[in-house]
């Protein structure tokens, strides 16, 4: 599969989830790494403080993850959680898990609240990803993504696990 990331890097891999394994690719959009878990900006969606939290071995069946990834998964998305309300003051997230076609387990964290106007108000969940392909194109949207990046990863920089 091809597909363009948000930092307009062209991609060709047969799983898009097993590119967080591999640090040569959509290296301004990594924030953390763990031995079993990679946390990113998501690739595709240029919203500020959309986190991908995904295995860094390939697992397609959530049931199939182990033990000790569960529960890393979950301290590190307390942490995510912690980061987002520290770095937006912003108390509500939205927590989705995907299972998708070409297989790779992940979950995606993303800030509830107006990180991203349209049209002179704040955009909701469905508004946002309705308008997210010219959102991409927004030069001030992608440099809040990448200053939402940057204070992600100096938060983790004290994160012990
Ligand atoms: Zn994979």
């Amino acid at each position: 599969m091809k597909f363009t990331t948000i930092f307009g890097e062209l991609i060709d891999t047969p799983c898009v989830g097993c590119i967080v394994a591999d640090n040569s690719k959509f290296k301004e959009g990594r924030i953390f790494q763990t031995q079993l878990w990679d946390i990113s900006q998501d690739f595709e969606i240029p919203y500020p403080g959309m986190i991908v939290i995904s295995p860094l071995r390939h697992v397609s069946n959530y049931m199939d993850l182990s033990d000790e990834e569960l529960h890393e998964l979950h301290q590190l998305t307390v942490i995510c959680k912690k980061a987002i309300m520290d770095i937006f003051n912003c108390q509500k997230i939205a927590y989705m898990f995907y299972e998708k076609p070409n297989g790779h387990v992940h979950f995606v964290i993303i800030p509830l609240h107006g990180l991203v106007e349209i049209n002179d108000k704040y955009a909701v969940l469905s508004e946002l990803f309705a308008k997210a392909p010219s959102l991409l194109k927004d030069e001030q949207n992608i440099q809040r993504v990448l200053k939402t990046i940057h204070d992600l990863k100096v938060y983790f920089q004290n994160i012990i696990l």
